[in-house]
């Protein structure tokens, strides 16, 4: 079926604050941790959380030894002392948008205004409010409430950062409609504004609609009574357990949003899990070829084929003719070493790509058995083509197996901080793309006359940029699942702005790299043509970064297919050059 998400989906500015604080502690904090209250309404996030020693408290005894977290919603001034008191070291997530709330209420309420605030009185958010305005604070939750209200003196109206738009306005008026004078602020924040905003225009393109979020989160309940206000069927899931297949069938096009304490793994999860519903009205060619593509992209051999055909755009690039027996080797290889990784990858990828993990684990046994087989095969065709093309591979494919290995003694661990390659920030992206670039550039041009010629290490950069670019974009795709897990893959070590950032930079150096070496007549003039394939590259990451593409079968394709539009650019340059010789 055709999904449609919401850009807004997922984790607030606030949310995503104090879990990353939470997590940042759990990583450098000795001492016990815990969170006043739970820290976000999503009991899977708080289920991870716990398995990494943070743990929720509901109360503030006398004396709390180890690190308290305030959560988003922030608490009252009382209260943050008493935990200060108690010897807690008080770690302050408040996300910044209710602070600005908190700030208007103590303001206006020392120049002796009264508060009234609009949103649900049971909220932490709004108790905690309560505690900045003191005695001459009232909650109205409803219409009804309206009626009750008894305000003798100047007033101002704050929301609740989660309420609804058009109920804030509605009861806002009428408050000011029964005591005229009244100032209103409506501290409804953005996140929340564009969320509800995104829901209203998105139910008028698709016949039902998935809500994915905590059962106690408001905003998300919120945000189901909209789609249902709009008219259309709504689906309330926690996880993608509990999508009803049968009754989503019926549908053709579905619209998916999530509250603001719903992790981005989690909505993909949903999102993959309906994607795998074939809808009503669909026939067969639409799921035959989803399903083909799907399996070619989770049993690796989309991307290994990909890495084979690169061998030969990369000897057009240095000049030089390469053997097709260096595609099956790299091919082998890149087989092999993505599957038998894959094994080793689990915990992180149960989180950010579920639907493959169940595909991996069904078909475990053949897939390893496939992947040893490539690995086999291609050592076999290295030692056809000499004892050293062997040595390499073999220590590569070592290499590759050890890297999960914690080989490192505990006792000297604590001076270089790891006890495995695995366990150095970033270092997955880095030794991926430098065992391809020896696979494709060093291995087939070992005992040739071009061996780390300028055009031999051009080729070398370009492929292991290449796959640098590759591997950095899914980390940063799956930075949430990734951090949560404790993996350090570059986004989670130097953050997920920074490697965009350093991404440009490499596709800027790639891009004058292409230009510049064939005018210096170091490469061969096919480095021109590859240059739209890095410009392919920089249009993903955009469409990524602007929330036109998500985490998904779709992304991984384009991002994959970018190996293949390179592999296709080399051979119209190599067929160009042949042409004009
Ligand atoms: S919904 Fe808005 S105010 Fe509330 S935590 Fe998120 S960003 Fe902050």
């Amino acid at each position: 079926m055709k999904v449609i998400l919401a850009k807004k989906a997922g984790f607030c500015m606030g949310v995503r604050r104090a879990v990353e604080t939470t997590l940042d502690l759990v990583h450098k904090e000795a001492g016990s941790i815990t969170t006043l209250g739970p820290l976000i309404h999503n009991p899977q996030v708080l289920d991870l959380l716990f398995d990494q020693g943070v743990t929720i408290r509901n109360d503030i005894p006398e004396k709390i030894s180890g690190t308290v977290i305030i959560r988003a919603h922030g608490v009252s001034p009382s209260m943050k002392e008493r935990l200060k008191e108690s010897g807690a070291r008080v770690k302050d997530a408040t996300c910044p948008r209710v602070v600005k709330v908190q700030a208007i209420i103590k303001k206006y309420g020392s120049d002796g205004y009264a508060t009234v605030i609009v949103g649900d009185r049971n909220h932490a958010e709004v108790e905690g409010l309560m505690g900045f305005a003191g005695p001459s604070a009232f909650v109205v939750s409803n219409r009804e409430d309206v009626g009750k209200l008894e305000l003798p003196g100047p007033y101002i109206i704050v929301s609740q950062t989660t309420q609804d738009e058009e109920s804030f306005d509605v009861i806002s008026r009428m408050i000011t409609g029964r005591f005229p004078g009244g100032r209103v602020f409506n501290t409804i924040c953005d996140s929340t504004h564009k969320r509800q905003e995104e829901v209203r225009n998105l139910c008028s393109r698709v016949q039902a609609m998935v809500v994915v979020g905590g059962r106690f989160s408001a905003n998300t309940k919120r945000l189901a009574e909209i789609a249902e206000g709009m008219g259309r069927k709504v689906f309330l899931v926690e996880t993608e357990e509990e999508l009803k297949r049968s009754e989503l069938a019926e549908f053709d096009i579905v619209g998916v949003t999530a509250g603001a304490s719903t992790p981005t793994w989690m909505i993909n999860r949903v999102v993959r899990m309906l994607e795998s519903i074939p809808g009503r009205g669909e026939g067969i060619i639409r799921p035959f070829f989803y399903k083909s593509l799907w399996l070619l992209l989770s049993t690796n051999i989309y991307v290994s084929l990909a890495g084979g055909l690169l061998v030969y755009t990369c000897g057009v690039l240095q000049g030089i003719k390469i053997g097709s027996e260096y595609f099956f080797i790299a091919f082998g290889y890149l087989f092999a070493m993505h599957n038998l990784n894959r094994f080793m990858d689990q915990r992180s990828k149960k989180f950010n790509d579920p639907v493959r993990e169940q595909f991996v684990n069904r078909y475990r046994s053949s897939l390893f058995f496939l992947a040893v087989l490539a690995l086999v095969s291609a050592l076999f065709m290295a030692f056809m083509q000499g004892m050293h093309h062997f040595f390499m591979i073999f220590c590569m494919s070592l290499f590759g197996i050890l890297y999960s290995v914690r080989f490192i003694p505990k006792s000297i661990s604590h001076v270089v901080k790891v006890r495995g390659l695995k366990e150095i920030p970033g270092s997955k992206t880095l030794f991926v793309a430098m065992a391809w670039a020896f696979v494709i550039v060093l291995i087939p041009t070992w005992d040739k006359i071009s061996f780390l010629s300028p055009s031999n290490v051009g080729a070398f950069i370009f492929i292991l940029l290449l796959v640098f670019i590759r591997n950095a974009l899914f980390d940063v795709f799956e930075v949430q699942g990734d951090r949560i897990v404790g993996k350090e893959t570059l986004p989670v070590f130097i953050g997920e702005k920074k490697t965009i950032t350093l991404l440009h930079q490499i596709t800027l150096f790639l891009v004058l790299m292409l230009l510049l070496f064939p005018l210096a007549g170091w490469m061969s003039s096919t480095g021109f043509w590859l240059i739209p394939g890095v410009f392919y590259l920089i249009g993903l990451t955009y469409l990524y970064e602007n929330g036109h593409l998500i985490q998904g079968p779709r992304l991984e394709f384009c991002l994959e297919s970018a190996f293949w539009l390179m592999a296709g650019l080399g051979w119209i340059g190599g067929f160009s050059r042949f042409m004009l010789t």
